[in-house]
This record gives C-alpha cells, sequence and structure tokens, in this order.
C-alpha cells in the first residue's frame, strides 16, 4: 500500500487536526511525532497519507526549514506523491517565517515554481475573501491574534503577509474564480504562473470552496494550507467517506484521563466528571513545589479504582486559583513541574494496564507523549470535532488507545462520552 499524501504539519494539534480532516474525507491515516531516520528501521507505515508533526511554529526560520525539509525527504522516500504543508488557520507568522521561508524551501527541493496558500477553514469560523482572512465575523487583524505573545497577526490582508516573508511574488486566486470551479482555477493559475508569481493565496467562505480548490490543486506537487483543504484533496485519488478509514484495532485494559488544561472547556469536562460520582485525584502544584511525591499518591488512588471504570487525574483549576499558584511559583515554573507530575502519572497508568487514556492540554499531551515513547499514532473515529481516538504503539508491543485534546475542545461530557464511543466502535 503507497502513501499518497505526505503531511509536514508546523504543530502537534495541528497535526491531528489535519489528520482527522484527512479520515473524515476516507483516506488511513498515520501521524508520526517528529522525523523518523531516513532509511532507518521504522518502515513506511501502512497509511495513505502520513502526517508528520513538527514543533516549527515558533521556532528560527532556519531551524524550521531544517526540520521541514527532513520530513519531506522522509515522505518521499515514503512514495509520497503529493505534500501538504499545514500551518495553523490564523496564519501564525512573522515577516521573519516560518511559513514563507518553509513553503519555498519546499519548493525548491520538490523543483516546482508555484503553489497555493489557504488558512480557510469555514467549518471553524476561517474564511478568506479576496485576499483577506476572517476569524469568525472579524477581519484576522481585528481579533485576538492582534496580541499574540509569538505570533501578532495585525494585517488581515494574507497576499501582503505572505509577500512580506517569501522571495517569490505573492498573487490572489479570488473568490470569483473558486466559485466558477476547478477549471476556472486551473486557467488563473495558468495567468498567475505566466505573471511571474510563485505562489497564490486562494480565497475560500464554504465547504465546497475548498472542494472546487482540491480538485484544481490535483496536479501541484505541493500545497500548503491550514487543514481545511484537507476535505478536497484525497477524492483525487478516489478515497470517498467511509467508517473503514477510521477503523482502530479493538479497545482492551482500564480507562482514564489525566487533565492538565485549565482552559474554560477542560473545567467544565472535569466538573461534569466530578458530578458523575466517579473517582478522580486532584494534583495541586503547591504540594509538588513542596517536594511531595504527588504523582505516586495519584497512581496508588488510581490503582484502588481502575478496575471499576474510568479514574480522573487532574490538575485543572479555575483561572483565579492557577494565577494563585503562579504568583507563588511561577508560571513557567509551576506548567514544568504540572507536565512532569501529570507525564510520570500517564506512564504509571501504562504500567497499571491503562489502555485507553484521555488527555486533555496540548502541551501536557506533549509531554505525556514523550514520557510514552510513542513514535506514531494511527487515527480513528473523531469523538468531537478536531478530536480524534488514536491508537499507538506501546514501546513494549500493546496497543495503547488514546486521544490527546487540546485545551478548549470538546464537549461537557468529553471525559464520558469518549470511552463510551470507543466500546461502541469496537465491538
Ligand atoms: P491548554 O491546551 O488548555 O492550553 P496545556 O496543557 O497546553 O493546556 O497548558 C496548560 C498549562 O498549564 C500546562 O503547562 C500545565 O502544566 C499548566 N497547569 C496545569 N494545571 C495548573 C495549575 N493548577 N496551576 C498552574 N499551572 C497549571
Amino acid at each position: 500500500m503507497t502513501v499518497r499524501l505526505g503531511c509536514i504539519a508546523d504543530d502537534f494539534t495541528g497535526a491531528t487536526d489535519l489528520a482527522n480532516n484527512l479520515v473524515r474525507a476516507g483516506m488511513r491515516v498515520v501521524q508520526l511525532i517528529d522525523v523518523p531516520a531516513v532509511g532507518g528501521a521504522q518502515p513506511a507505515p501502512d497509511a495513505d497519507a502520513v502526517v508528520i508533526a513538527l514543533k516549527s511554529r515558533t521556532v528560527p526560520a532556519a531551524e524550521a526549514v531544517e526540520s521541514s525539509l527532513r520530513a519531506l525527504e522522509w515522505l518521499r522516500d515514503a512514495g509520497a506523491e503529493q505534500i501538504y504543508f499545514k500551518y495553523c488557520s490564523t496564519f501564525d507568522s512573522t515577516p521573519a517565517g516560518n511559513i514563507g521561508p518553509v513553503t519555498e524551501a519546499l519548493m525548491d527541493a520538490l523543483g516546482t515554481d508555484f503553489t497555493v496558500a489557504t488558512p480557510a477553514f469555514p467549518d471553524n469560523g476561517r474564511t478568506v475573501f479576496k485576499g483577506h482572512l476572517f476569524v469568525g465575523d472579524v477581519l484576522l487583524g481585528d481579533s485576538s491574534m492582534r496580541h499574540h505573545p509569538l505570533t501578532p497577526m495585525t494585517d488581515s490582508n494574507l497576499v501582503s503577509v505572505l509577500a512580506a516573508q517569501t522571495t517569490r511574488p505573492v498573487g490572489l486566486i479570488d473568490h470569483r474564480a473558486v466559485a466558477a470551479g476547478a477549471d476556472a482555477v486551473r486557467t488563473r493559475i495558468t495567468e498567475l504562473r505566466a505573471a511571474g508569481d510563485g505562489v497564490a493565496i486562494a480565497d475560500a467562505v464554504s465547504n465546497d470552496d475548498l472542494l472546487r480548490l482540491g480538485a484544481a490543486v490535483r496536479d501541484l506537487p505541493l500545497v500548503t494550507a491550514g487543514s481545511g483543504l484537507a476535505i478536497g484533496l484525497p477524492a483525487n485519488w478516489g478515497f470517498k467517506p467511509s467508517p473503514a478509514a477510521a477503523q482502530l484495532p479493538p479497545a482492551v485494559g482500564h480507562q482514564a484521563v489525566v487533565a492538565g488544561s485549565v482552559s474554560a472547556a477542560t473545567n467544565g469536562q472535569v466538573r461534569a466528571f466530578l458530578d458523575t460520582g466517579r473517582p478522580a485525584f486532584s494534583v495541586d502544584p503547591l504540594r509538588i513545589a513542596a517536594g511531595e511525591d504527588v504523582a505516586a499518591e495519584a497512581l496508588a488512588f488510581a490503582g484502588r479504582h481502575l478496575a471499576d471504570g474510568p479514574v480522573l487525574v487532574y490538575s485543572t483549576e479555575s483561572p483565579e486559583a492557577v494565577r494563585a499558584v503562579q504568583g507563588r511559583v511561577g508560571a513557567a515554573e509551576a506548567g514544568e513541574l504540572v507536565e512532569r507530575t501529570l507525564a510520570r502519572v500517564a506512564q504509571g497508568l501504562v504500567e497499571r494496564g491503562v489502555r485507553q487514556l484521555v488527555v486533555a492540554g496540548g502541551e501536557t499531551s506533549g509531554a505525556v507523549v514523550r514520557a510514552l515513547g510513542l513514535a506514531s499514532l494511527r487515527i480513528g473515529p473523531q469523538i468531537d470535532p478536531g478530536v480524534p481516538w488514536c491508537a499507538a504503539p506501546l514501546p513494549g508491543g500493546d496497543t495503547l488507545h488514546l486521544t490527546l485534546k487540546s485545551g478548549n475542545f470538546g464537549g461537557p461530557d468529553f471525559f464520558t462520552t469518549s470511552f463510551a464511543l470507543l466500546a461502541g466502535e469496537s465491538r
């Protein structure tokens, strides 16, 4: 089975979001945590698409280019016929990069003179019209992204945003062409190429626009986008939405939730879990800072309850409580202490037979995945928009079912409905 689409994502939860869209459009997808060595021991996975998750969004541009080119080399080795560079749907970048420099490095390596760029994802409220990105009902430059600490986005015109970070001229495939269909988009691409443009921002305000764009870019060696364009590509190889694409091995073993997110949605999910009366252990950062072995206590607690159903270990607190802790220990130090503790808890839970694990929090997920030594995730059925179950081979040979939920995702009953969905899928 050959890998058709090779994807390079500039962060971890973005990679899962992209993989999830591809699965829903009918591809079987494996997500790799970082780039395996070319020609290394790990064989190319049995999948229609492979998504390599990098951490390259906000590192210096030269580093982002280097890791992206390594990913490209691995994906081409695995047989990928088209490359998809995935970035954030709010086009997070600065005039120094990294979207422009990585795009151009990939174009050079692939020997192609043209690609498209669109962060549009209408289902998540990201639309592009006349080159301008809207976040919900407001222009990007008027949204909260204006104040982002690392990549403040003050200009909503993506043609000028991208032009500031590329050497190639940037054009626009505007909505008239996209609305007129794939042939009109191809004609527009021919015009832009003839005029010497190397990249074109593509408008899209609906899923139908993305489907038309997807068909139009079938023969481009490289596409660059948020995760939205993924809904329009699988059909180019004849894939159709099918539950088989999301099939995972049967789930076995104990169930647990590890929550290290303090976002509003996770606070609600923790409350809903506590309301069910199921066993839950609260991790107090101040006790960790005082040198107490909170991870060992959490594991002893979990050990007593795992046989009876899901157990929750959480550091989730109200924003006021978190600020109080940060005031005493420092924000970075508190985050680090909690991440390290929860990663140890996740490791201990797996040692105690947990094989179905829900993790809440983006950074927390990264820490847990590293602690468990996971190298790849097969993407399964979606639990809530953007959050799929995954199956990962454990270093010992067993399979771990896990879902990595970034803070604000998921409905209020996520911590219980996720296990019910997995049980239903596994029957
Ligand atoms: P989200 O996806 O909601 O942003 P993350 O896991 O990415 O969640 O980030 C949450 C951060 O807050 C982590 O660094 C975590 O260790 C830290 N944290 C979690 N609980 C607490 C707490 N009670 N006090 C202080 N910091 C905390």
